[in-house]
């Protein structure tokens, strides 16, 4: 399971392609055959499951396409008994 997702405002997105270069598991990249309402080419995640929550492209991004979440880290069972 993925440890962190992003949801991806697609319309506020033009096409800059800042985010695709920080995203340090590579998942970010231009669309090659849609457009946004704007007419750009647009962000898209590649593969979901490798997003780490990081929130680079967030930070990175201008035009505040991504909103990024983080999944809690889950206890151990053996630390939740002591
Ligand atoms: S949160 Fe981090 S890992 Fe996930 S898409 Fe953004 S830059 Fe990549
Ligand atoms: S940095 Fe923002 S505006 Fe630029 S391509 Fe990425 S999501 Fe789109």
């Amino acid at each position: 399971m993925a440890k962190g997702m992003v949801v991806i405002d697609v319309d506020r997105c033009k096409g800059c392609g800042l985010c695709t270069h920080v995203c340090p598991v590579d998942i970010l990249a231009l669309s090659t055959d849609s457009f946004n309402a704007k007419g750009y080419r647009h962000v898209i995640v590649t593969d979901e499951e490798k997003c780490i929550g990081c929130a680079s492209c967030a930070t990175i991004c201008p035009d505040v396409v991504f909103t990024v979440y983080r999944r809690k880290r889950q206890r151990k069972a053996a630390a939740a008994k002591a």
